[in-house]
C-alpha cells in the first residue's frame, strides 16, 4: 500500500486546491438562506449532493488491520461514489476532501455544505472497533491490531439535523440497497460492549442508527447521512474493502437509493 498511499496523497493535495475554494458570498448571507429555504426536492442534474471524505490527511481516522490509515479508504471509495452518481445524472455531487486537524476540519465540512447549498451531505468512513477490543498479530514484520470478531456497513443520522426525516428516509434507502447487494450491517452498536459508542437502532431491518452528537450531521442544514461502509479492523473485510468490486457494490448502492429518492420526490 505504500505506492497506493503515496498515489492518494497526490490526489488529495490536487483536490483540496479547488475543493476549500472560498465560497462567494458571506457565511451569513448563505445561513439567511439556508434557513429559508424549503426541504430538497429532487431534479437530479440540479440535486446537490457533496460526498464527504471523512477525516483528514493529518488526522487520518483509524488504523487498519494492515496498519493503512482510514483516511486514504475513505478518498478512494468517496470519489468511486462521487464518480457513479455523476454517470448516474447527478452532475451536481461534489467530492470534499478537507484539511487539517480534527475537530476543526468537522466545522470546515459543515461550512463548506452550508456555503455551497448542499441538498444532500454524504459522509464516507470505514469502521474499527473500541480499544478495548483488539487483538494483536504481526503484519508485514511489524505488530499490528486487529478484531475479527465484527463486520459490515452502517449508517446514522442525527435528530438534531433540521432534515431528519428525509436523512433518515435516505439512510433507509442506502441500507435497503446494501443489503440488495447481499452485504450485511452491523449490529453490535446496540451491544453494552460498544460502552460510549453505543447506539439506537432507527431500523433493525437494514442498519440506521441514531447519533445525534456527529457535528456533520447535526450541524448541517441539508440532509444528512454518515455511512460506515466496512470493517477496516477486520482482517477479511479490510481487504474486501479494497477490493474495486466492493467498492463498486457500495457505490452502486448508493447511486441506486438516490434514484430511488429522487423518484419519489
Ligand atoms: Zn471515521
Amino acid at each position: 500500500m505504500g505506492q497506493a498511499r503515496s498515489i492518494i496523497a497526490g490526489l488529495v493535495a490536487a483536490i483540496l486546491l479547488s475543493s476549500l475554494a472560498p465560497a462567494g458570498r458571506s457565511e451569513a448571507a448563505a445561513r439567511k438562506i439556508e434557513t429559508t429555504r424549503p426541504p430538497a426536492k429532487c431534479e437530479m442534474p440540479k440535486f446537490r449532493i457533496v460526498v464527504d471524505v471523512g477525516h483528514t490527511p493529518d488526522s487520518y481516522g483509524a488504523l487498519s488491520a494492515r496498519n493503512d490509515p482510514e483516511f486514504g479508504f475513505n478518498f478512494v471509495l468517496a470519489r468511486r461514489i462521487t464518480a457513479k452518481l455523476k454517470s448516474e445524472g447527478f452532475a451536481a455531487t461534489r467530492l470534499l476532501v478537507t484539511d487539517g486537524k480534527a475537530r476543526p476540519s468537522l466545522f470546515k465540512r459543515v461550512s463548506a455544505a452550508n456555503d455551497g447549498r448542499a441538498d444532500l451531505f454524504l459522509s464516507v468512513h470505514h469502521d474499527s472497533v473500541p480499544d478495548k477490543l483488539l487483538d494483536t498479530w504481526e503484519f508485514d514484520g511489524a505488530k499490528s491490531n486487529f478484531s475479527d470478531r465484527f463486520s459490515g456497513h452502517s449508517l446514522f443520522v442525527s435528530q438534531q439535523n433540521p432534515h431528519f426525516t428525509t436523512s433518515l428516509m435516505l439512510a433507509r434507502m442506502i441500507g435497503r440497497q446494501l443489503k440488495e447487494q447481499g452485504l450485511h450491517y452491523a449490529s453490535q452498536y446496540t451491544l453494552p460492549v460498544m460502552g460510549r459508542y453505543r447506539r439506537q437502532l432507527l431500523d433493525k431491518d437494514v442498519g440506521v442508527y441514531r447519533y445525534d452528537g456527529l457535528v456533520v450531521l447535526s450541524r448541517t442544514r441539508s440532509a444528512a447521512v454518515l455511512l460506515e461502509a466496512g470493517s477496516i479492523i477486520n482482517r477479511d473485510e479490510e481487504m474486501a474493502m479494497n477490493s474495486p468490486e466492493r467498492q463498486e457494490a457500495v457505490a452502486g448502492a448508493v447511486a441506486a437509493a438516490m434514484r430511488e429518492f429522487c423518484e419519489s420526490r
